[in-house]
C-alpha cells in the first residue's frame, strides 16, 4: 500500500463544496444568516436549548471560562489526558489548573479520585470542573453533577471528541454530549480532525439563557445593538449628547469582548457536514468493533474494552506493551499512528505553573502505552484490514 493512512481525516463531498460556494456568492461572508441556521441545527442535534458558534474550540473554551467568571487564583479541576487547550482557558483568566488522575478503563477522570480531591480542599477554593469526553467516550456527567451540587461547582464539558456521543443515565436514558442537562456549558471544535469539519470553528451549547446572552456579547467585542439592553439614557428627555441618539448607528460596548465569530461560509460548511454526522458515527463504530474483535484476548496489546454504547470514537486507542516498537513498525508501513496525549503535567509550561512534581500514576502509565490507530469514516475496508494485519504481524512477530 503506497498511500499513507493518517489517524484521522476530514471528508468533504460535493454537497459540502456547493454549500460553501453558494455562501461565497451571497451577500454575506460573515455575520449573515448561516450562523443562526448552524447554531439552531447544532442545538437540535445535541439536544440543548442554545448554541453559540465561535471561531474555534479554543475560543469556545475561553468564552466559557470568561462567562463562568474564572478569576486569578481560582482552582479548576481537569484531566491530564487531554489537549492543552482544555486547561489553557483556565490560565487565560489567571486561574490554577488542578489535575485529577484518570480511570485506566475509561481514560476519563476517575470520579472516586475526584471526590477525594474535592474533599481535600477547603470548600469554595475549587470553582469548577472541566470534564473531557476523551476519545469520544461520553463522561457520565450525572455523577459529576452530584459532586458539583455538593461542592457548588460549575461544569464545562469539553465535548470536542464527542458530537453525537452519549452516556446512559441511571434510568437508562441516553444523555447526549452537550445537551446541557448536567453541564453549565459544553464546547465543540470543527477542526478538520474532529467529526464535523468547518476548516476552523467551534460551538458552545447550554440551557442557561443568561450564560447564552453573555457568550453572544463577548463573541462580538462586548458590543450590543439591542435597544432593550442599552445602559446609557438615550431618551429624548435626557440632557446628554446621546439624547435621542437611537438611530441605526447606535450601539453600546458593555464588556471587554473579543472577535471570536465564525464566518458564514464556515457555518455553511459546518451545517452541511452536520447532516452527515450520524453516518460518520455509524462507520466509526463499525471500525471500532472490528478493531476490538481483532485484538481480543491478546497479551501484548489491549484494544478499547468491548463495544461501548454511545462512544463517538473520535479516536481508537490501543495500549501496547512495546508502544515505541509498534509505533515505528506502523509508521514504516505508512500507517500514521499518533499518541494522544502527552500528560499535561509533563508540559514545561504547566511545570512552571503549578504542576511540577505532580504524580498521576494512571495517566503516566497510560501515556507509556497508548497509541491512536486510524479512525475516520472514509477509512476503507482494505485499509482497515491492512492496519489490523500490520498490528497483528508486529505483535505475533
Ligand atoms: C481540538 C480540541 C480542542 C481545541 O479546539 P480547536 O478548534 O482546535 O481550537 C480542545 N479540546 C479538545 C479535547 C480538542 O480535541
Amino acid at each position: 500500500m503506497k498511500k499513507s493512512i493518517p489517524y484521522g481525516r476530514q471528508y468533504l463531498d460535493d454537497e459540502d463544496i456547493d454549500a460553501v460556494v453558494k455562501t461565497l456568492k451571497s451577500d454575506y461572508l460573515t455575520q449573515g444568516p448561516m450562523i443562526a441556521k448552524f447554531e439552531e441545527a447544532f442545538a437540535n442535534y445535541v439536544g440543548s436549548q442554545f448554541a453559540v458558534a465561535v471561531s474555534n474550540g479554543t475560543a469556545a473554551l475561553h468564552l466559557s471560562a470568561l462567562v463562568l467568571n474564572i478569576r486569578p487564583g481560582d482552582k479548576v479541576i481537569t484531566t491530564p489526558i487531554t489537549f492543552s487547550a482544555t486547561a489553557n482557558c483556565v490560565r487565560y483568566c489567571g486561574g490554577e489548573v488542578i489535575l485529577c488522575d484518570i480511570d485506566p478503563e475509561t481514560y476519563l477522570l476517575d470520579v472516586s479520585k475526584l471526590k477525594k480531591l474535592l474533599g481535600s480542599e477547603p470548600k469554595g477554593t475549587i470553582k469548577g470542573i472541566i470534564a473531557v469526553d476523551f476519545a469520544g467516550r461520553a463522561a457520565n456527567l450525572a455523577e459529576y453533577r452530584d459532586l458539583a451540587n455538593e461542592y457548588d461547582l460549575w461544569i464545562i464539558e469539553d465535548a470536542c471528541h464527542a458530537p453525537g456521543g452519549y452516556f446512559l443515565d441511571s434510568n437508562g436514558q441516553k444523555q447526549y454530549c452537550g445537551n446541557g442537562k448536567y453541564s453549565d456549558l459544553s464546547i465543540f471544535s470543527f477542526h478538520p480532525v474532529k467529526h464535523i469539519a468547518a476548516g476552523e470553528g467551534g460551538m458552545i451549547t447550554t440551557n442557561d439563557e443568561e450564560l447564552y446572552k453573555s457568550l453572544q456579547l463577548l463573541r462580538t467585542h462586548g458590543i450590543t445593538k439591542e435597544k432593550e439592553n442599552f445602559i446609557n439614557d438615550i431618551s429624548l428627555a435626557a440632557s446628554s449628547d446621546l439624547a435621542s441618539d437611537y438611530q441605526g448607528w447606535y450601539m453600546e460596548m458593555h464588556q471587554l469582548g473579543y472577535n471570536y465569530r465564525l464566518t458564514d461560509f464556515q457555518a455553511a460548511l459546518g451545517l452541511s457536514q452536520l447532516r452527515k454526522a450520524d453516518r460518520g458515527l455509524i462507520r466509526r463504530r463499525e471500525i471500532a468493533a472490528k478493531y476490538n474483535d481483532a485484538f481480543q484476548g491478546m497479551d501484548s496489546i489491549r484494544g478499547q474494552s468491548g463495544v461501548i454504547e454511545g462512544h463517538a470514537y473520535h479516536l481508537y486507542i490501543l495500549e501496547a506493551h512495546n508502544r515505541l516498537g509498534l509505533y515505528r513498525f506502523l509508521r514504516e508501513r505508512q500507517i500514521l499512528v499518533q499518541v494522544h496525549y502527552i500528560p499535561l503535567h509533563y508540559m514545561p509550561y504547566y511545570k512552571q505553573h503549578g504542576l511540577e512534581g505532580v504524580s498521576l500514576p494512571q495517566a503516566e502509565n497510560y501515556y507509556k502505552h497508548c497509541l491512536s490507530l486510524p479512525m475516520y469514516p472514509t477509512l476503507s475496508e482494505e485499509e482497515l484490514d491492512y492496519v489490523i494485519a500490520s498490528v497483528l504481524e508486529f505483535s505475533n512477530g
